[in-house]
């Protein structure tokens, strides 16, 4: 006979420590890409933090070329959740259960990305995972970690729904001669800075309605410390207008 389960006070709550903290360039959630990896070019750290700052935890951990982050949606955990959301990759205008999407307001604000592992580095007691490909806030709080496991992880012929395919990328991102000589105050501290721009401006962060709609709206975003303006030339023609630097 099966024991009938019985949901107790015991396994209904749980409390789970941080074990790290997500260096990011992505300031905002504007222009964040929707999925891991569409961003090559997004560089940032996940710093442990308390008992998990041990070496000892990440030993071995380079084997893996891809790691798993859980983390915390922490910049939206508050505003709470509805059954049904509008998923942008259906225009943002149709309505699908909460949990047949990777929306950030769920029922527990529980986030799963898979990154590139670049190096792992542990420096007078601080032990830091340099990473690629993130999708993640600055500051995003992580509370687990694996390996990325591709025999059993990545399911050939699986079925996707509305999210079979990686979106298009088809609008092309020029600099302003203005930006062309922002971009050079820049790269020496952002190596990659214009590659990483490009490939944000790629995804058109705009919202959903916006797509594959001119506007002439001047767009900002926050990457590391810079503030980068923007605009729509054409349906297919992203303009990067200029580069400045946040004041803090
Ligand atoms: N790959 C993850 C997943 O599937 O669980 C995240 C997908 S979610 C659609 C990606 C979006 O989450 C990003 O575009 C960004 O707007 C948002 N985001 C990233 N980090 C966040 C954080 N710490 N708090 C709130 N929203 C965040």
């Amino acid at each position: 006979m099966l024991k009938s389960c019985v949901i107790t006070n015991e396994i209904q709550n749980f409390t789970f420590d941080a074990i790290g903290v997500v260096e990011s360039p992505y300031q905002e959630k504007f222009a964040i890409p929707r999925q891991p990896n569409l961003v090559s070019a997004a560089k940032g750290k996940v710093i442990l933090v308390g008992e998990a700052n041990n070496h000892e935890l990440v030993r071995g951990i380079e084997q893996f070329s891809h790691l798993w982050l859980i983390f915390v949606f922490h910049g939206t955990q508050g505003q709470g959740w509805k059954p049904l959301v509008r998923p942008p990759r259906l225009g943002g205008n149709m309505k699908t259960g909460v949990l047949a999407t990777r929306s950030t307001f769920r029922p527990n604000p529980i986030g799963m990305s898979v990154v590139k592992l670049d190096k792992v580095v542990t420096e007078k007691q601080q032990t830091v995972l340099h990473l690629s490909g993130l999708d993640l806030l600055n500051g995003t709080p992580i509370i687990d970690i694996k390996p990325y496991v591709p025999y059993s992880d990545a399911i050939i012929g699986a079925d996707a729904g509305f999210a079979q395919q990686q979106p298009e990328t088809t609008l092309t991102v020029e600099f302003s001669n203005k930006a062309q000589t922002d971009l050079a105050q820049y790269t020496q501290k952002y190596s990659e800075l214009a590659l990483f721009i490009e490939q944000v401006l790629k995804q058109d962060p705009r919202p959903a309605y916006k797509q594959g709609k001119v506007d002439n709206k001047t767009y900002g975003m926050s990457l590391y410390d810079l503030n980068i303006q923007w605009q729509l030339t054409t349906l297919d023609t992203v303009l990067v207008l200029n580069i400045t630097q946040i004041n803090k």
